[in-house]
């Protein structure tokens, strides 16, 4: 494949943008080579500025869970926009989707809406905070919230591809609140607690993390958190930013069966519009401004437009429930052909998969991100240019999780399958 337009693109970017991108880990820094540049999507398919088709398995970082440009979500987009762009006062469909949501997620009351995952993270700590009335968090190596001051510290993402865990500008007096535990390591977390009795006010947490490939909590794991929670008076966040209205209508609180106190959400909920959202029960929501001392704001949050495609996605979702056996089916066949392709390989590799969330490392069991960071990024690079060139479209990174979208049909999959096979055996 020739990507000669996107070259040029991209040498004109760099102009005008810090390397050229909005966003780090569209950079290709991770697996060399320039990033791709792309002129329009539909369905599970990606169509670049050279007139290349992909095959994608980012689905915008996982907010088209149904596709790209999914029909309905497109009309009520146009339709709304007709009316009016923002307002900066209520409007009835913040109140609708704010709804559909609290009825679809378990165990909260109300949600408020923002325009990001960060923003979502960033505020409910704060609500963590005002709320309990202690200052520290515990966050856990290589999960990934956001880029907000607190979380950058041995995060996951861009933000460890990028080799600066600890980002310059991110202040002593911020880093010191936030302690950092191992991922799937209950002992870890005691001995924090233990060190700083009552001064955590919250634990946050992946409940599946995908910011370091997609690793899936061991048995007991996310349970013990809770408990530790209960009998220290911590607020157990959940940050299903990626997980949730993905896993399940409910997220990973629903599939795992286990009661988060504030819930994060971005990426599905906004159907491929800029939102996050962060929910609780009442008891803690009413902490917020107005109502309470807590203070977060947002002059485009509830913007129409994201609501209206952010409703219409739910909806969807909510009425159709057999999408998630649909993707967790589909997630499990690519997982089969693709355990076939390395099983007759002389490659070490584990594949974790949950759900709609997969991801491939070059080395041996993973479980958290030391088990993560020991996977040959020599091979994932072959592997992700090679695939590149069969025309699959994976994220430009080992430390990333796959997202799949239902338009992928078995077709699809099998194309993936079989070109997965042929670099594997290149490698
Ligand atoms: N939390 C998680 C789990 C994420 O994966 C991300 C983004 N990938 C964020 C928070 C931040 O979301 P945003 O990029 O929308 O700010």
């Amino acid at each position: 494949m020739e990507y000669k337009r996107s070259s040029a693109l991209f040498a004109e970017a760099k102009k005008y943008i810090p390397g050229g991108v909005n966003s780090p880990v569209r950079a290709f820094n991770a697996v060399g080579g320039e990033p791709i540049f792309v002129k329009q999507a539909k369905g599970a398919y990606l169509y670049d500025e050279d007139g290349n088709k992909l095959i994608d398995y980012i689905a915008s970082w996982g907010p088209m869970i149904l596709g790209h440009a999914f029909q309905p979500v497109v009309n009520a987009v146009i339709e709304k926009t007709q009316l009016g762009t923002s307002f900066g006062m209520p409007t009835q469909i913040e109140t609708e989707i704010a709804k559909l949501a609290v009825s679809m997620v378990p165990n909260v009351d109300k949600i408020r809406f923002v325009n990001s995952g960060t923003e979502a993270c960033m505020s409910a700590v704060r609500l963590a905070r005002g709320f309990t009335g202690k200052d520290k968090i515990i966050k856990f190596a290589g999960c990934y919230h956001g880029h907000s001051d607190s979380f950058l510290i041995q995060a996951g993402s861009g933000a460890v591809t990028f080799g600066s865990p600890n980002s310059p500008g991110v202040t002593q007096g911020t880093a010191k609140d936030t302690l950092l535990a191992r991922y799937n390591d209950l002992e870890s977390v005691k001995a924090l607690i233990e060190a700083n009795k009552n001064e955590i006010s919250a634990i946050i947490i992946e409940p599946v993390a995908g910011n370091m490939g997609c690793i899936i909590p061991k048995k007991g794991f996310l349970e013990g958190l809770r408990k530790l929670c209960d009998d220290h008076k911590i607020l157990l966040i959940f940050d299903e930013v990626m997980t949730g209205f993905r896993l399940a209508q409910g997220g990973a609180q629903e599939l795992l069966n286990i009661k988060a106190d504030i819930v994060t959400f971005g990426k599905v909920i906004g159907g491929g519009l800029p939102v996050g959202a962060f929910a609780a029960r009442n008891e803690i929501m009413d902490y917020l401004a107005p109502l309470g001392p807590v203070y977060q704001a947002g002059t485009l949050s509830g913007n129409p437009l994201a609501m209206a495609a952010g409703l219409t996605m739910l909806k969807t979702l909510f009425e159709h429930e057999d999408i998630f056996k649909s993707l967790a089916d589909k997630t499990a066949y690519l997982h089969q052909g693709l355990e076939k392709a390395l099983e007759e390989s002389e490659l070490t590799y584990t594949i974790n998969r949950l759900g709609s969330m997969i991801s491939v490392h070059f080395t041996e069991e993973v479980y958290d991100f030391e088990t993560a960071a020991k996977g040959n990024n020599s091979y994932f690079k072959k592997f992700f240019h090679g695939m590149l060139n069969e025309g699959i479209y994976l994220p430009p990174s080992a430390f990333e999780s796959w997202f799949l979208n239902n338009a992928l049909t078995y077709e699809d999959l099998d194309k993936t399958i079989d070109a997965a096979t042929k670099v594997i055996k290149s490698l």
